[in-house]
């Protein structure tokens, strides 16, 4: 999708393309922001594509487009193309780096190789010197030698030094942009992508020791909070679940922001028992807080979360364990929402 675009933005339909994204943000009332139009962009280069399909139904909604939404879309479907950028960028200062030293090293090796021929025919030299003036003038010739030699010595290692410097800045900054790729902007929390790893990797590690469990949480009537009090208040509400969240998912248990206002929790090696008590003290604590709109004070009431989670069966996939925590959630939004549900407790009354 990304490399069609690219091509696109560089070929005879460029500027119609261009016009046509902005007529259409306009008709959509999406403000003309960089990030929108890149979004919008890919959207109307390829209608067909997943984002392309993701704009689609958003608009279908009629929902604001919040510039938390294109985050969210940019994180889902155009990291690729900005991670690339960087890295691109880190491998073009690491491809200067590296030409620069090897051409340092092949300098002083010839400088190295000159002063071995300085030598061999000092040597000859002083086998057949007569008298002490020309046994001076050798000497003289390898003093002049060595010091050059040492000059380049001194500069292959200076210039080692600030290559080992920047190439450590670099490491430290793609650290960073990983770390970026894997983050939710709004919530700081994981993102979708740094879940799907994390909890693809639970379900492979599980050996012999206790089973992963997966609690997916949703926000409770969240559209009508929204309609309510608007989109900002409700990113703000937001943070404050995924602060709430966050703090009960702290390592080793991993938490993430699954989806708009949906939140997840692996628990690596818990019981349900303990994942139970440990979601009743989030849903509690959400619940419990009467909250303020910061801009004007006003009381917003408490919001609520549901929650479900399931124990990983044996040899289970990690899609097939979301889908019955996520059974298990729907159970308690059924079940009158504000509560946790066992996707055992499911399976035994379906039993
Ligand atoms: P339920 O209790 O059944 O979960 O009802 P709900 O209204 O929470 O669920 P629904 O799926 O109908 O609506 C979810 C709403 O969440 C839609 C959208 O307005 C809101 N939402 C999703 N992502 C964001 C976001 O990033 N910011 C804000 N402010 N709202 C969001
Ligand atoms: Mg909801
Ligand atoms: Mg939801």
């Amino acid at each position: 999708m990304a490399s069609s675009v690219e091509t696109t933005v560089r070929g005879p339909d460029a500027y119609s393309l261009s016009r046509r994204v902005i007529d259409e943000m306009e008709a959509a009332g999406v403000w003309p922001t960089p990030l929108n139009f890149e979004l919008w962009l890919h959207y109307l280069g390829d209608p067909e594509s997943a984002l392309g399909r993701e704009i689609q139904r958003l608009l279908s909604t009629k929902e604001p487009f919040t510039e938390a939404t294109a985050d969210m879309l940019a994180a889902e479907y155009l990291p690729r193309g900005r991670l690339t950028e960087e890295i691109r960028d880190a491998g073009l200062v690491l491809d200067r780096e590296l030409s620069s030293v090897a051409e340092a090293i092949s300098r002083a090796h010839k400088s190295q190789s000159a002063y071995g021929q300085t030598l061999d025919k000092a040597a000859t030299s002083i086998e057949t010197a007569g008298d002490g003036a020309a046994l001076k003038s050798i000497v003289g010739s390898l003093t002049t030698a060595t010091r050059r030699v040492q000059r380049e010595n001194e500069t292959l290692e200076k210039r080692l030094d600030a290559s080992t410097r920047e190439v450590s800045r670099l490491r430290e900054h793609l650290e960073q942009v990983r770390r970026d790729a894997m983050t939710d902007a709004l919530t700081n929390l994981a993102n979708r992508k740094a879940f799907d790893e994390h909890l693809a990797a639970a379900c492979e590690q599980a050996g012999d020791g206790a089973p992963p469990i997966l609690a997916v949480l949703d926000v409770d009537h969240f559209k009508r909070f929204n309609d309510t009090w608007g989109h900002q208040t409700g990113d703000q509400v937001l943070r404050y679940v995924a602060s709430v969240i966050g703090r009960f998912g702290a390592p080793p248990r991993v938490a993430a922001r699954y989806g708009g206002e949906e939140f997840a929790i692996i628990f690596p090696q818990e019981d349900s028992r303990q994942v139970a008590t440990a979601l009743e003290a989030i849903r509690k604590e959400i619940g419990s807080r009467s909250l303020r709109r910061r801009s004007t004070n006003d009381d917003l009431g408490a919001v609520t979360v549901s929650a479900g989670f399931a124990v990983r069966r044996p040899g289970e996939s990690a899609s097939a364990l979301l889908e019955r925590a996520d059974a298990a959630l729907y159970a308690s939004k059924r079940a009158g929402r504000n509560r946790v549900t066992a996707s055992e407790s499911l399976e035994q009354a379906a039993a």
